[in-house]
């Protein structure tokens, strides 16, 4: 497969190529055009062209095109799932999974762009009225992730879209093509030329550098790690670019002695193994109260060591390959180290031999709270467990982290719920719940996991600006 790069409506091709992966074997599946710097300011052009008058298309009619690219990625649900799962790696059931969630994006903000409300107030004084109206930020740069190549596009495209921006995907390298598959369907639905730009590059650094610094681009949404998202704060900083980032997430997992230890078991193997471990709100650690600590373990050994391991585009697999060579070293690296710091692995623990960037589910305990793998995302169907004798213990070490994107927290005790639900230190909160994503809600973290929110009513103010006129009548 050949792709090219889209820009203004077209399929432009590129001075340069390079490979896609499939995880599961590590052959070539795709040969992708190769976004240059030149490139990334052509698609600035053309979303700058068309930024005026998707600006001022109806909300209705903007609102109408989203809810038809929701009716056709629906559809074509089962292929896009396939193309997922080649690229990334992850099991078809949980590509389809993201498909689905994925598409609830644009039909959640086909609902919110009629709704892009102002307010008008009398002023304190008398004189004066105040009126707040609500004007689409410009052209946008958006940066996603390998891990959601469909949901973490259309979180930003969806709410961009209906809020009258124009934007210029830039997409993970490994799993561009996804991206791609959007960018043909968003034309079909009627989107116009210029509105959805999509420019894969293996060049990150120097095409989203070279955007950012355009002032025609009013704001960057990036998903990614912290250490890119640093890097693109600090270059938002030069001509002031409003940011919207989503970062890495270390999800603490809380089990009390009094927790439903079937809901917490169920609730661990989603939070834990959905997307095989590749989520930023993977459950990271898991802190669970000594009394019951060791038959949590055994059970979820149990459960972790019957999933079944394969290729992700296999009907039966329910644990695909991870999406590279350097995130199973990763994974690897921080198991080895945490069992030579005293941790047992009670199932898996080893790197088969063989093709395919394959990692075994693993459950570790005893691990040691100073263990590198308590602090750093692992990315990888990983379970780490340390046990805790008090509430206050749990807590300090839930927080014991420069991340705060979500944890998860099992008690039958619902005072207990909220009251550490409070005191958890993250932007998101699964109480006796191991999924907390969903297009209606507002998604994101705090500390050094994000700035701003992603999906539900706030989700589309990232991308608007609120004017204030004074006027006196
Ligand atoms: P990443 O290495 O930060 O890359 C993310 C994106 O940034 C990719 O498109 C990448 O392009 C691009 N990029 C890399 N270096 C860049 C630079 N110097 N300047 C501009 N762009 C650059 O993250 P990843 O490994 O793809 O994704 C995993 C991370 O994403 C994890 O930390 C995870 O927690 C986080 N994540 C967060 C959320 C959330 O909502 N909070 C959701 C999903 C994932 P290339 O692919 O070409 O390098």
């Amino acid at each position: 497969m050949e792709t090219d790069l889209f820009i203004g409506g077209k399929w432009v091709p590129a001075e340069s190529r390079f490979d896609v992966l499939d995880p599961a074997t590590g052959d070539v599946i795709a040969s992708v055009a190769d976004g240059t710097v030149d490139n990334a300011l052509a698609a600035v052009d053309a979303a700058y062209t068309a930024a005026a008058d998707w600006a001022s298309t109806a909300p209705r009619v903007r609102s109408e095109i989203l809810r038809t690219a929701y009716g056709l990625m629906t559809e074509r649900a089962d292929e896009l799932a396939q193309l997922v799962s080649l690229e990334n790696g992850k099991a078809l059931v949980d590509a389809k999974g993201e498909v689905a969630y994925a598409a609830e994006f644009f039909r959640w903000y086909a609902e919110e762009a009629v709704r892009a409300a102002g307010s008008i107030a009398t002023a304190p004084s008398g004189a004066n009225r105040i009126l707040v109206t609500r004007q689409p930020v410009g052209v946008c740069v958006l940066v996603t992730p390998w891990n959601f190549p469909a949901a973490m596009a259309t979180r930003k495209i969806g709410p961009a879209l209906a809020a009258g921006c124009t934007v210029v995907l830039k997409p993970a390298s490994d799993t561009p093509l996804t991206a791609l598959a959007m960018a043909a369907i968003l034309a079909e639905a009627g989107v116009p030329a210029g509105v959805v730009n999509v420019l894969p590059s293996r060049s990150s650094g120097k095409v989203v550098s070279a955007m950012l610094h355009d002032s025609r681009v009013r704001k960057v949404s990036f998903t990614g790690s912290t250490e890119v998202g640093r890097i693109l704060l600090a270059q938002a900083a030069d001509n002031v670019v409003n940011t919207s980032m989503e970062l890495g997430g270390n999800a603490p997992f809380l089990v009390f002695a009094d927790a439903d230890l079937d809901a917490a078991i169920e609730g661990a193997m989603i939070a834990k193994m959905r997307n095989g471990g590749e989520a930023c709100t993977a459950a990271n650690r898991f802190y669970v109260e000594e009394s019951v600590a060791a038959e949590f373990a055994a059970r979820l050994t149990s459960r972790m060591s019957a999933l079944r391991v394969g290729p992700g585009v296999s009907p039966d697999t329910q644990v695909g390959p991870l999406v590279n060579e350097d995130t199973v070293a990763k994974v690897d690296s921080l198991v080895q180290a945490a069992v030579s710091g005293g941790a047992t692995a009670t199932t898996g623990g080893a790197r088969p031999s063989g093709a395919g960037f394959y990692y075994p589910p693993t459950v570790l305990t005893g691990v040691s709270p100073s263990a590198a793998i308590l602090r750093e995302e692992i990315f990888g169907p990983v379970a780490p467990i340390v046990t805790f004798t008090s509430e206050a213990e749990a807590v300090a070490m839930a927080n014991d982290t420069e991340y705060g994107l979500v944890a998860y927290v099992y008690t039958t005790d619902l005072a207990r719920g909220l009251r550490v639900s409070e005191a958890i230190e993250a932007g998101m909160i699964g109480l006796n719940r191991g999924l907390v994503s969903d297009p209606a809600a507002p998604f994101g973290g705090v500390k050094q996991s994000g700035i701003g929110r992603e999906g539900g009513h706030e989700g589309m103010l990232d991308y608007l600006e609120s004017k204030y006129i004074a006027t006196t009548w």
